[in-house]
């Protein structure tokens, strides 16, 4: 039995058999064929080749035929074809397996690193990034040559626990969810997206596990308390058994709270209230969210789109997404993000040294416009029948919101001339998710309807600390006194100008937070589904003016750990309970 600590992402408790998932780049083990093998494994190095440029080939149609030729992933996909239609290719690793009996793994190993590797070492940046295409070529071979299609690699037969180096946003979306208990990582922080994935689909979650894979063996057994943050590889049956009863105690504690305050209103003891949303990232997620008690939807992150639907989505695909959750939100307000593509999400799109400060979002959708038209066009066709809000992610300077704001225009000036219908006052907001947007709140109040903070961006963007790694998550707090300046700022201003903020980052899902929000004056904040119970019967547990003492108190502090260490007892006091 071997137990591991790491960052506790998603609450819960999962038991269960270890689905192991080889990173990309995984060390090949080398073994040698026998001579009356060779043949074979030539054949089968053909079909895995014949396979894998039938896959690229598919893909970049999808691509161009969805959203134009000038779209970067088409050319990516031109690149990675011309490569494995290379004859050289094919006679190098051919002669491995001909002449030094290579098995066809080891081979295409032994030659896509070797490419690889020259190109990383040309000082060029440029020519470093095209050695990453020799990476996922390479991993695409060597998933043909297992037989495996990209949904059969990502397929799990039994319920289990998914332990991986890393999860990319893609691959999470791509799992059976009724099979997967539980997720254990080494990489990754507390908002990564792989950790919101998690949250929102209930999947109990640790990220930035060290030594997680030499300990937790497929074929083994697996304990994740994404509560407490540990892993136990192999336990033993006394501990298997304390985990089942520690399982069965907090769904009890669960279902009572969601009972007890699941239709009552979210108002402080002295009746200040305050509307709470939910965070989604699929349509079919809204029936739920009535059930944990929510009041509608604070944050659509519609990129989403592009991991779970088989082609890029078009104007339809976007518009029956929004009906759905229309209707299922039945008068409740959505507000639906514009794509946040790049970075971490579909990371291929547009290869880049600083992916989180390239060209990302609505960067993104300036360079292909068409995209973002027909994102809008669907969003205001749903605006006629539904309440429909829309936010533009990483908005960092004026000129940026108002070149969006006129898209916008454009195309409800088309939609105007066609007399096409829509809502004339749908509100137009701004995520505050980049320092200098909370810097020049002032400034983009006047023409915003309404701010939603995204503090998950925020803190990594003021702090210079990646969201997304373990090395560096001691340093990512929301609760810095550098970001908790910025989100007084964001509120000051937004008030001033008399429109609403509200919050739609992790930071308002924790519930160590809510005090402190409800004490800086927050009236809207929006979170995963299912940590609204718990903050809900905390914010009947308290008085507003209570609330705002500790805030005064904790804005007066200097160091983020002080500031958590007084919020968390603070939090406890008010809410023993949801603590025993
Ligand atoms: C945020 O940055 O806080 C946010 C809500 O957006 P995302 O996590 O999708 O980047
Ligand atoms: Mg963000």
């Amino acid at each position: 039995m071997e137990t591991l600590r790491g960052s506790a992402v998603s609450p819960g408790i999962a038991i269960g058999p270890i689905f192991l998932i080889q990173p990309q780049g995984a060390r090949i083990v080398r073994k040698f064929l026998m001579p009356d093998e060779v043949g074979h494994e030539v054949e089968r190095f053909d079909r895995a080749l014949a396979r894998a440029r039938a896959e690229i080939d598919r893909l970049g149609e999808h691509v161009r035929g969805k959203l134009g030729e000038e779209y970067k992933v088409s050319e990516i996909f031109m690149v990675h074809l011309a490569i494995l239609q290379d004859p050289k290719l094919r006679r190098q690793v051919v002669a491995l397996i001909n002449n030094r009996h290579f098995t066809a793994e080891h081979a295409v190993s032994e030659i896509l690193r070797r490419y690889g590797k020259s190109l990383e070492e040309a000082g060029d940046s440029y020519l470093q990034q095209r050695g990453k295409d020799f990476e996922d070529i390479e991993h695409r071979l060597q998933r043909n040559l297992a037989g495996q299609t990209p949904e059969e690699a990502a397929r799990l037969q039994t319920p289990s626990v998914v332990v991986a180096h890393d999860l990319m946003p893609s691959q999470t979306v791509a799992f059976d969810k009724e099979k997967v208990l539980g997720i254990a990582t080494e990489a990754g922080g507390r908002t990564s997206h792989t950790a919101i994935l998690a949250r929102a689909l209930g999947i109990p979650a640790i990220v930035g596990v060290a030594g997680l894979r030499s300990a937790a063996l497929p074929g083994g057994v697996a304990i994740v308390d994404g509560t407490q943050g540990i892993v136990i590889a192999a336990p033993d049956e006394a501990t298997l058994e304390r985990y089942r009863a520690r399982s069965r105690t907090i769904e009890g504690i669960e279902e009572r709270t969601a009972a007890e305050v699941g239709r009552l209103p979210a108002v402080t003891r002295d009746g200040r209230r305050l509307t709470l949303e939910a965070n989604i990232e699929f349509p079919e997620e809204v029936p739920t969210i009535f059930q944990h008690g929510a009041e509608g939807v604070g944050l659509y992150r519609t990129e989403f789109l592009y991991h779970t639907a088989e082609n890029p989505p078009d104007e339809d695909a976007h518009f029956q997404a929004y009906m759905e959750a229309i209707r299922a939100l039945n008068g409740r307000r959505l507000t639906v993000r514009v794509l946040d593509l790049g970075a971490d999400k579909f990371p291929n799109a547009f290869p880049e040294r600083n992916p989180f400060l390239g060209c990302r979002s609505m960067r993104l959708m300036r360079l292909y416009p068409q995209v973002f038209r027909s994102q809008l066009r669907a969003l205001l066709r749903a605006s006629a029948l539904g309440k429909v809000r829309l936010m533009f992610p990483m908005i960092a300077n004026l000129d940026e919101f108002r070149e969006a704001r006129n898209m916008v225009r454009e195309v409800t000036a088309e939609f105007d001339a066609s007399g096409e219908a829509y809502d004339k006052s749908m509100p137009v907001g701004s995520m505050i998710e980049v320092p200098s947007a909370a810097v020049i709140a002032d400034d983009l109040a006047r023409e915003a309807d309404f701010f939603s903070l995204g503090t998950n961006d925020l803190v990594q963007y003021t702090l210079a600390v990646d969201r997304d790694n373990e090395h560096v998550a001691h340093l990512y707090s929301a609760l810095d006194p550098a970001v908790l300046r910025l989100i007084r700022r964001t509120l000051d201003e937004g008030r001033k100008a008399g429109i609403e903020v509200s919050m739609c980052g992790e930071m308002a899902g924790d519930i160590n937070n809510t005090i402190l929000l409800v004490g800086l004056g927050f009236e809207s904040l929006s979170m995963a589904p299912s940590v609204i119970p718990d903050i809900k019967k905390l914010i009947r547990s308290i008085a507003w003016e209570d609330a705002r003492r500790i805030a005064e108190k904790a804005l007066a502090m200097h160091s983020a750990r002080e500031i958590e260490a007084f919020l968390v007892a603070e939090t406890r006091r008010a809410v023993p309970d949801l603590f025993a």
